[in-house]
């Protein structure tokens, strides 16, 4: 059987979701969801996670006609993972409603034989003993993690534990600060690459992303977009489109990453437009092209003083 390049770990879920343009209740959605549906534009891509027996058929295959590898998907006795959440006017941050764990609680990740050792693996929002479990069964060449305030407040040893084991970390900014005990993001950068990790991502919303690593710090903008409709899988879209794109060219430089940053920015952009997952619906190839053509014009400036 095929190996996969870029393996991804993290929920797949029924959101309900209320911003103040609409509300969706029970649709598709997910850390692992939101990474792979941005992923696969750029690299083959597969999925480690738990539905459970409410779990449509329709959902599977959706994620299986946008060729996301779905082996290492386990569909048990229970209920699905379930968040509901809203969000204000500003749309800059998240709040959770109601987080109910269900069949992540008991969940034993099966892991493909073909996943393990893979190049790149996404170790997504989810419980950091999970995290841990996969990181060291997979033995990937990369390694990634990301996470949230729920996993900082009720498993922040075992967080800890994960933070000094991957190579890099995808962390919003509001968890950036609540982890790292500091109001300042160039702190709290410094403070994670002390950790151990080499490259940090922290992701500001509509404000764009800082990255940090030992030699280098750069700031990618966020796509400028008239129409925000829902948030929700924006963080997750942004990191599924640079490791994507990392995956892709099979280069692990600081350089590569700023460019696949630019990558993620733009794949976030369209997800933003629509509730759910709806924009990937429709999302090409040369959507995507157009919106990093714009980007380059957008962010160039005349580098004389
Ligand atoms: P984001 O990209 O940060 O907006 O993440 C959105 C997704 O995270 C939603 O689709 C939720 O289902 C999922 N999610 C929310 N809370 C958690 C949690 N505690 N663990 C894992 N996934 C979560």
């Amino acid at each position: 059987m095929k190996s996969v390049n870029l393996v991804v770990l993290g929920t797949l879920a029924f959101d309900s979701i209320q911003t103040p343009f609409g509300k969706v209740e029970n649709v598709l959605g997910g850390s692992a969801t939101y990474f792979s549906l941005a992923a696969r534009n750029f690299s083959e891509v597969g999925i480690v996670g738990v539905v459970g027996k409410d779990f449509p058929h329709e959902h599977l295959e959706f994620l299986k006609n946008k060729k996301i590898d779905l082996r290492g998907v386990e569909k048990t006795e229970g209920k699905t993972f379930r968040w509901e959440g809203y969000y204000e006017y500003d749309m800059d941050q998240a709040h959770t409603l109601k987080t109910e764990l269900n069949v992540l609680e008991t969940f034993e990740p099966k892991i493909p034989d073909e996943y393990v050792g893979c190049e790149y693996l996404f170790l997504a929002n989810t419980d950091p003993e999970i995290q841990l479990e996969v990181l060291k069964r997979i033995k990937p060449r990369h390694s990634f993690c990301d996470t949230m305030n729920f996993w900082i407040e009720h498993k922040n040893a075992e967080l800890t534990e994960l933070l000094k084991k991957v190579d890099g970390v995808f962390i919003n900014e509001g968890e950036a600060r609540q982890y790292c005990k500091t109001p300042n993001l160039i702190q709290a950068g410094r403070k994670l690459l002390k950790l151990g990790p080499k490259k940090i991502i922290i992701k500001k919303g509509e404000s764009g992303a800082l990255f940090f690593s030992d030699k280098e710090f750069f700031v990618a903008p966020a796509y400028p977009l008239e129409i925000v409709k829902d948030p929700t899988g924006a963080g997750d879209s942004f990191a599924g489109g640079t490791v994507g794109h990392l995956a892709k060219h099979q280069e692990f430089t600081d350089a590569a990453i700023k460019k696949s940053m630019v990558c993620g920015s733009v794949v976030a952009s369209y997800v933003v437009e629509n509730f759910g997952v709806e924009s990937y619906k429709k999302l090409k190839h040369e959507h995507i092209q157009e919106r990093y053509d714009t980007f380059k014009r957008i962010v160039a400036f005349d580098h004389e003083f």
